[in-house]
């Protein structure tokens, strides 16, 4: 008898979306950056961030309708689910960067 293949979960691995938001409580290892070169503005990953900083940028910065979204440093804990979002269901257009090149190379300095 022929055995019938189990079908391939492409969401396996994608993140509940978020419920109530939290807050950052202490200074993270990694930061999400969009590369807003890439990002094509889907909003998908907005919903699963779970402290809700991940925001849409001005819309007159491009001059495009659907703009780009950008993540709010200061809040960001690192947990890296937009980017697990973002690769597995849209396009791959955040990195998660370690603190201190993050720092490094944006001179953002991050508490
Ligand atoms: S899921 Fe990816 S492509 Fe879509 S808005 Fe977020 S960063 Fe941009
Ligand atoms: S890594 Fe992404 S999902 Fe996690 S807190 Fe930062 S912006 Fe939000």
């Amino acid at each position: 008898m022929a055995r019938t293949a189990k079908p391939y979960n492409h969401y396996k691995g994608v993140p509940e979306l978020v419920g109530d938001p939290g807050q950052k409580k202490k200074k993270p290892h990694l930061m999400a950056v969009v590369d807003e070169d890439s990002c094509t503005g889907c909003e998908v990953c907005i919903p699963f961030c779970p402290v809700d900083c991940i925001e849409t940028v001005d819309p007159e910065k491009y001059g495009i309708p659907i703009p780009p979204v950008q993540v709010r440093f200061d809040e960001c804990i690192g947990c890296q689910i937009c980017a697990r979002v973002c690769t597995k269901l849209t396009w791959d257009a955040i990195r998660m960067l370690p603190m201190a090149e993050f720092e490094a190379v944006y001179e953002i300095p991050i508490s």
